[in-house]
C-alpha cells in the first residue's frame, strides 16, 4: 500500500515524501481513508506507531480543500490530548506534515500564560491542539468557541482518564456539534474508555 492509495493528495504527498517515510504503517493504512470519509473512529494505538499522521495527515488533507475563512474564536479541528508535551509534539508533527499547506494551529495548554493562547485564538485556527483543562476555561469565559467545530480526535484516551480530565472532556464534546465526527485513540481500552467512545 502507498500512501497515495489512502485519498492523499499533491502537497500532503509531497510532504511526506519530504520526510522520507515510504510506505504507511498499518494505523496510518486503517485510519487515513475512513478518516477521509469522515467517519468516526476507535483505535487501539501506542506511541511509535505512526499514529500522529494517521491523524494529522488526513486533517491537513482536509485543509487543502478549505474554501472558508477562519471565524473569530473558531476551529473545525480539536485535537485533545493528556499533556502539554504531547501536544508540542504533534503541533511540531502539524507543522512537519504541513509544510506546504501551512495551516494555522493554536496550542491551548495550561502551565503558561493564557494571553497568547487568546491572542492567537481570536481569529480562529484550523486546528487546536489543547489539554482539557486549558480549553474549558478559555471556553467558560468566551475566547475560544466550539460551535464550528466538526472533528474532534482524543488522542491517549486512556492518559486523559488517568489524569482525572473525563469531566473536563464531557463538557467540552457536549457542546460541540452532535454531527461532528469523533476520533479516540488510546493504548489500552478499559470500560472507562470505551464508555466514553460510546
Ligand atoms: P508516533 O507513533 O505518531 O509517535 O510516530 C512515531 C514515529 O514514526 C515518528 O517519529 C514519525 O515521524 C515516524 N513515522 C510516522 N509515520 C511513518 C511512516 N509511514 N514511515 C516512517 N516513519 C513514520
Amino acid at each position: 500500500m502507498k500512501f497515495n492509495e489512502l485519498g492523499l493528495t499533491g502537497p500532503i504527498l509531497r510532504a511526506i515524501d519530504y520526510e522520507g517515510y515510504d510506505t504507511p504503517t498499518p494505523i496510518q493504512v486503517a485510519v487515513i481513508p475512513k478518516f477521509l470519509n469522515n467517519h468516526d473512529i476507535v483505535g487501539i494505538a501506542q506511541t511509535g506507531t505512526g499514529k500522529t499522521a494517521a491523524f494529522v495527515l488526513p486533517i491537513l488533507e482536509r485543509l487543502v480543500k478549505k474554501d472558508k475563512k477562519n471565524e473569530s474564536k473558531c476551529f473545525p479541528v480539536l485535537i485533545l490530548v493528556p499533556t502539554r508535551e504531547l501536544a508540542m509534539q504533534i503541533a511540531d508533527k502539524i507543522r512537519v506534515y504541513g509544510k506546504i499547506t501551512r495551516p494555522k494551529a493554536v496550542l491551548v495548554v495550561g502551565g503558561v500564560k493564557p494571553g497568547p493562547q487568546i491572542k492567537a485564538l481570536k481569529d480562529g485556527a484550523d486546528i487546536v491542539v489543547a489539554t482539557p483543562g486549558r480549553l474549558l476555561d478559555h471556553v467558560t469565559s468566551k475566547v475560544a468557541r466550539l460551535d464550528v467545530t466538526k472533528t474532534v480526535i482524543l488522542d491517549e484516551a486512556d492518559q486523559m482518564l488517568d489524569l482525572g480530565f473525563m469531566p473536563s472532556i464531557k463538557i467540552i464534546i457536549s457542546k460541540i456539534s452532535k454531527d461532528k465526527q469523533a476520533v479516540l485513540l488510546s493504548a489500552t481500552m478499559p470500560k472507562a474508555v470505551r464508555s466514553l467512545a460510546d
